[in-house]
């Protein structure tokens, strides 16, 4: 028997959304709409798209300290450059900060639902895992507190969170990090912060003197659509992030996704575009699912959390069979959800027509 972790065991490699080309092939559809990643319908910046070009020295590795990038981040959040810390999408952030900061014998707190890659990596380190229930898709952080003891090593808090969309109230995160001990490294997963509108914007970043003990993690895959490029960075106080360095690989992000992500940062056109089409969709589809009476989540996202009538995989497969792939979700004992993510205004007007459709033939069994 080989020696790997025990915890490998329990665990099984990410299972991600369906993909497209299969999806065809099986249902034999010639267009199928992905909203399970929630990926930006719109793509990603034009500007982007008319630089990048593969004769940029693909031989040579790229600068591991990502100096460029670093300085243009570091002007526009206002903070110093030894103050981010980057890596291949804040998944791999996520890795890094378990690597560094979780082992056997600590414990680490999360909300359920949240992000699963929270859970998979901490019990990959083998740390004990304490789950706090959300309150309707909110973070319960009064017992996310309680759970917090002497051995806890980090909390995380998803804002908005995934899959349910809810945003953390700012008096509530700032209550929070005084309440929290100095001990527990926090964590503020805010890979939806540019979609967050900016009076609900808790302004964290410019208090890390107040608070060592937190790292806020962005990324370019969401709102800035550079996804496959991957490529997130992570915000804190220098000490923190010079312990997080010695944990990350040398050349983590690629050549190309750095310059991407600076052309990227430099268009706030595109993200203003991006936020403002999917805030009038998203509350277009919010208003339409009222109008139907099915509950859905409060949402600062670009995806909404849906309570359906049916099972979960039942709705998801409903949809599938019509083109729309989308993401069935457990909330605690709840199947009944499915998780959608804001695609164009097109598309969603036939996501709608195919909810109102199955509205009606559910209508229909239950009065007959
Ligand atoms: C998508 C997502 C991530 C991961 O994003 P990458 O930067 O692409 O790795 C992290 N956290 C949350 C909450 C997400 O939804």
């Amino acid at each position: 028997m080989m020696k790997s972790k025990h915890a490998l065991k329990k665990l099984t490699p990410y299972q991600q959304g369906k993909q497209t080309e299969e999806v065809k092939r099986e249902y034999g559809l010639d267009r199928i709409i992905k909203l399970a990643s929630n990926e930006n319908p719109f793509g990603y910046s034009d500007q982007v798209k008319n630089s990048l070009s593969l004769d940029h020295g693909l031989n040579t590795y790229p600068d591991g300290h990502t100096s460029e990038l670093r300085n243009a981040l570091a002007k526009k959040l206002n903070v110093e450059e030894d103050q981010i810390i980057f890596g291949g999408g804040s998944d791999e952030l996520i890795q890094i900060i378990s690597r560094a900061f979780l082992y056997p014998g600590v414990n680490t707190v999360m909300a359920a639902p949240t992000f699963p890659q929270y859970k998979h990596n901490a019990t990959i380190e083998g740390a004990t895992i304490k789950e706090i229930p959300t309150l309707d898709g909110y973070h319960d952080l009064k017992g996310m507190l309680q759970a917090i003891d002497e051995n806890t090593s980090v909390v995380w808090l998803c804002t908005p969170n995934n899959p349910t969309g809810s945003l953390i109230p700012k008096e509530e995160l700032y209550d929070f990090m005084n309440k929290c001990p100095k001990h527990v490294l926090v964590v503020l997963d805010e890979a939806y912060f540019e979609y967050v509108e900016t009076e609900f914007d808790s302004k964290i970043i410019e208090h890390f003197s107040d608070f060592p003990n937190l790292i806020s993690l962005r990324t370019f895959s969401k709102a800035y659509g550079l996804a496959g490029l991957r490529i997130g960075y992570g915000i804190a106080n220098k000490e923190l992030i010079a312990k997080l360095e010695v944990a990350r690989g040398p050349f983590n992000t690629s050549s190309l996704a750095q310059k991407a992500a600076l052309i990227a940062l430099s268009d706030d056109e595109f993200i203003e575009e991006t936020v403002q089409r999917n805030k009038a969709i998203r509350e277009n589809l919010q208003q339409f699912l009222k109008d139907l009476g099915w509950h859905s989540y409060d949402s600062q996202t670009n995806f909404i959390l849906i309570t359906t009538p049916i099972d979960g995989e039942e709705m998801f497969n409903y949809l599938l069979e019509r083109g729309y792939i989308v993401r069935p979700v457990k909330v605690l004992e709840d199947s009944n959800k499915i998780r959608v993510t804001i695609g164009s205004e097109e598309e969603m007007d036939i996501f709608k027509d195919l909810l109102q459709h199955l509205h009606s033939s559910v209508s229909k069994e239950i009065k007959s």
